[in-house]
């Protein structure tokens, strides 16, 4: 294994709007030195990811409806291939490789320094979450579909079905039950986010409404918390061309009969630029939302594993997730994978 996260260094050219960013640098280390500047890029939900597999792998974040997804914003890197040249990849130099780096995961080499584009944003936006009742789960599903055809790009969202964690937050009362959250991240002005949002403010009774101004580097790490070193996440996604009322019923059957606090489901909200492609990454152009589920976390019970023919390790899940009408795709396909589906197997603590 090559460790890169000694390669932490991030450099802003504020004129340029670009940032070079070592291998192994985080999210956390990319908004600190970019929103001294005003700046961003799209990132991670969690600020401990990685820039490095997070960006190869597509990347989809907050901002990704109004910036593209973090491969759309990589411009240029730096490359040690198999045969330990290393090589500079960008539109002019060596093209072919900066088109597989977008999407394409590690599969072409170690990359040593990325260049990413930056976009104005902050230091505040309109943000996070509102926490409802499970039972409210439906309402709150419908509202979010009907809302997203029309939403300009300028809002990213998504529908978590969780369970409430024990955070000072939401009331004690709350804490280890089942719930569904609205979090969202809009660049706009406070008025402009309100406006937005007003939907999500008349589905139901929230238990807590956490959505209003904040600086974004704070909602970059929101939910770092709930995210430490070590919880062994397995993630499976999915891209959604539709969300109807059927799949709304399952999703919401599915959630309350989740085993544990280490499950949820969360329905982001595609489109915008994350849907224009100039990348080696796999998207469905038809997909509204893209359904991302279950974790486990050290400690909890994993649910039971099978092996399937080819001897890989699969994990059962109590009902089949309902397929969607169009196409599906696997997080990251690689330009190898294209034309098949692929189903890849993550190692705990990876996710997507
Ligand atoms: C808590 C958590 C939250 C997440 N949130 C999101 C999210 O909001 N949006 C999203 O899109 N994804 C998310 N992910 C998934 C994340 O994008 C992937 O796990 C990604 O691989 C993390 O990047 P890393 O550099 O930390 O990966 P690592 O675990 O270090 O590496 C994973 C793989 O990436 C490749 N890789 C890593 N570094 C390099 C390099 N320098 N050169 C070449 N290949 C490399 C290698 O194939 C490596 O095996 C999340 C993951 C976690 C654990």
């Amino acid at each position: 294994m090559i460790d890169l996260s000694p390669m932490r260094s991030v450099r802003v050219d504020p004129a340029a709007l670009r940032a070079t960013v070592g291998g192994g640098a985080t999210w956390a280390d990319v908004d600190h030195e970019t929103q001294a500047h005003g700046l961003a890029t799209t990132g991670g939900l969690v600020s401990t990811t990685g820039v490095a597999g997070f960006t190869l792998g597509g990347g989809i974040g907050w901002t990704m409806r109004e910036f593209g997804l973090a491969c759309d914003n990589l411009v240029a890197a730096d490359v040690v291939t198999s045969d330990g040249r290393l090589v500079h990849a960008s539109e002019t130099d060596n093209p072919d490789l900066l088109w597989g780096l977008r999407g394409g995961g590690g599969n072409f080499g170690i990359v040593t320094q990325f260049e990413l584009d930056l976009h104005p944003l902050g230091p505040a936006v309109y943000a996070g979450p509102i926490f409802y009742p499970a039972d409210t789960a439906g309402d709150l599903l419908r509202t979010f579909r009907d809302w997203a055809g029309d939403a300009p790009d300028e809002i990213t969202a998504l529908v978590n079905l969780t369970t409430a964690p024990p955070l000072p937050v939401l009331p004690e009362e709350w804490h280890g039950k089942k719930v569904a959250a609205f979090v969202a991240v809009c660049s706009g002005s406070p008025e402009r986010g309100e406006e937005l949002v007003r939907a999500f403010r008349e589905v139901a009774e929230p238990i807590a409404d956490l959505l209003g101004p904040m600086p974004y580097q704070m909602m970059q790490s929101l939910l770092d918390p709930l995210w430490p070193k070590g919880i062994h996440a397995y993630f499976k996604a999915t891209n959604l061309a539709r969300l109807d009322d059927e799949l709304v019923e399952r999703l919401c059957a599915i959630h309350l009969a989740a085993l544990g606090p280490q499950c949820e489901i969360h329905i982001h909200q595609m489109g915008g630029r994350s849907h224009a492609s100039r990348t080696a990454r796999r998207r469905s152009r038809s997909a509204r939302c893209r359904s991302c589920s279950t974790r486990s976390r050290r400690g909890a019970t994993p649910p039971p594993a099978e092996r399937t023919r080819s001897g890989r390790v699969r994990r059962s899940r109590q009902r089949p997730m309902p397929r969607p009408a169009a196409r599906t795709s696997t997080s990251s396909a690689t330009p190898a994978r294209r034309g098949r589906r692929t189903v890849r197997r993550r190692t705990p603590g990876s996710c997507r």
